[in-house]
């Protein structure tokens, strides 16, 4: 099925308005290399305008409180519930997430964020108290129009994510979506439409990050700029808000580390960390580095081994395909660049290490010659991990923390003190014991190092979009 026949608009969402550019650009999907949409490629007048009208619906938008706004978040989410088959369907043909799991929890995933921003926006509570002869209260103001920009990897849940606390914080929005998976997020402004949401309050407009998205995060109207993607675009965004001196919030790549002591459940570790090559390592949580306490490496890769075994390349519509084709030819490049790298410097290809036939790639696993290779130090973002091993906990802290990354960590042990120690010197935003990717989203998200600046989740995501203030009233003066 063609983007054309599930009929997604090409053009950006302007004050409540369709507006096309005179230039487009060639949307493929990755799963036959087909040309399924033409894009409108906005630049700067695009920014601009996009811009201008969130700020211009900005005072009413802010002056609703989170009681008035809450039901626009609420009927955006029921409508996302309403159209997940549709939403599923255009993410999955045009960035080939696996259709069974948009289906089934990421496209609803987007719901649950409106929903929870909403209902975590009324219950945000000023905080009183008495010092000095004097009350105080902390009163939280919304910011300002925000720009938020997300990557290619899971467009809709992202941008949900990251525009929700924006929207229920009293902020208006520019998202700007990544060009190599622009149509769930157009389909998102088909949404917003249909949820009343005043004009302005949330634009979303399409094309190059080089082009619109640069133009964009400099725009001198804006109040703060939220991104999620690379650490190389997150250096180019920071200058650009740090010269309007707007508040900046960057959620970066990854390499985590996948740590296996030896008092572990082998068999749990081992398929966990077969599901790290799930959307084709596409994900930035991931646990990369595979670090096992050398006891039980045999024990461990044996099994580890059956369960990548297991994986099925294919069409990502199938009930059967596990691992999806990469996003993007210049994608499937750089990650079999790496690989190519890694052997010609001597590093041992212990499985996969070939591409598959269209753009999908083999499970590779890689065994470093050293701790500084670039397969260990650099994030690939494909279906590669490295595996390496350890024979003290110390060791293990010691390698898990020696990247310049810091965005994930997890470790299998049946150790609860374990579990925290290890937990709490792992240099890392989150840390998963015997899990993965499980979210409270009033948790805590973000990166240390070069994997992000700032938190999103629960009320940190709320303060970021808020200005606060500090009331002083000189008691006995009122009352
Ligand atoms: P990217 O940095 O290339 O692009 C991200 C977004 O930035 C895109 O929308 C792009 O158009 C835009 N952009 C590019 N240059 C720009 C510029 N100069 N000014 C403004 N915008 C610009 O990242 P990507 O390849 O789309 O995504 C993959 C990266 O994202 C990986 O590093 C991955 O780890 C990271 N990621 C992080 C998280 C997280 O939560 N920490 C989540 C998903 C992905």
């Amino acid at each position: 099925m063609s983007a054309l026949a599930l009929a997604v608009s090409p053009d950006h969402f302007i004050g409540g308005e369709r507006v096309a550019s005179k230039e487009h650009f060639e949307d493929i999907s990755p799963i036959d290399g087909t040309v399924i949409a033409e894009i409108s490629r906005g630049g700067a007048a695009e920014a601009d305008a996009a811009v201008r009208a969130a700020h211009a619906a900005f005072p009413a938008w802010a002056a609703l409180g989170p009681q008035g706004r809450a039901p626009y978040l609420h009927k955006l989410a029921d409508l996302i519930d309403a159209n997940v088959e549709r939403l599923a369907e255009v993410e999955c043909l045009d960035m080939a997430m696996l259709l069974r799991s948009l289906r089934a929890r990421v496209i609803s995933r987007g719901a649950r964020n409106y929903r929870a921003y909403a209902d975590l926006a009324v219950a945000y509570e000023e905080r009183d108290w008495r010092s000095n002869g004097t009350w105080n209260r902390v009163q939280r103001m919304p910011a300002g129009p925000a720009a938020v920009i997300t990557p290619w990897n899971a467009p809709f849940m992202l941008s949900t994510w990251k525009t929700a606390p924006a929207l229920a914080a009293g902020c208006t929005m520019v998202l700007k979506p990544a060009e190599w998976s622009p149509l769930s997020c157009s389909l998102l402004a088909d949404l917003i439409a249909e949820a009343g949401f005043p004009p302005g309050v949330f634009n979303i407009i399409q094309g190059i990050g080089e082009e619109v998205g640069a133009a964009l995060v400099s725009h001198p109207l804006l109040r703060r700029v939220s991104f999620t993607g690379s650490p190389e675009t997150g250096r180019h965004i920071a200058v650009a808000a740090g010269a309007n001196l707007v508040p900046f919030t960057a959620e970066l790549g990854g390499k985590g580390p996948l740590i296996v002591f030896e008092d572990a459940d082998l068999d749990a570790a081992a398929r966990k960390a077969a599901g790290q090559y799930d959307d084709s390592g596409q994900v930035c949580l991931a646990g990369t580095r595979l670090l096992v306490q050398d006891s039980v490496r045999d024990a461990f890769l044996q099994r580890f081994h059956a369960y990548v075994d297991e994986h099925v390349l294919g069409d990502p519509r199938e009930d059967a395909t596990t691992l999806s084709p990469l996003i993007h030819p210049d994608h499937l490049a750089r990650v079999s660049g790496f690989v190519e790298r890694a052997r010609e410097a001597g590093d041992t290809i212990v499985r996969g290490g070939t591409r598959a036939g269209g753009l999908h790639y083999e499970p590779t696993l890689i065994e470093p010659r050293s701790n500084d290779a670039e397969v260990v130090q650099r994030e690939i973002f494909g279906p590669v991990l490295t595996l390496q091993g350890f024979a003290t906990e110390e060791e293990a802290v010691a390698l898990a923390n020696s990247t310049e990354y810091g965005l994930s960590g997890i470790v299998y042990t049946s150790s609860l003190g374990r579990a925290d120690r290890v937990g709490r010197q792992l240099r890392a935003g989150t840390v998963w014991v015997n899990t993965f990717l499980v979210r409270d989203l009033t948790a805590p998200f973000g990166g240390v190092g070069i994997s992000g600046i700032g938190r999103e989740g629960g009320n940190y995501a709320l303060d970021f979009y808020s200005e606060l203030k500090a009331l002083q009233i000189l008691e006995g003066t009122v009352q």
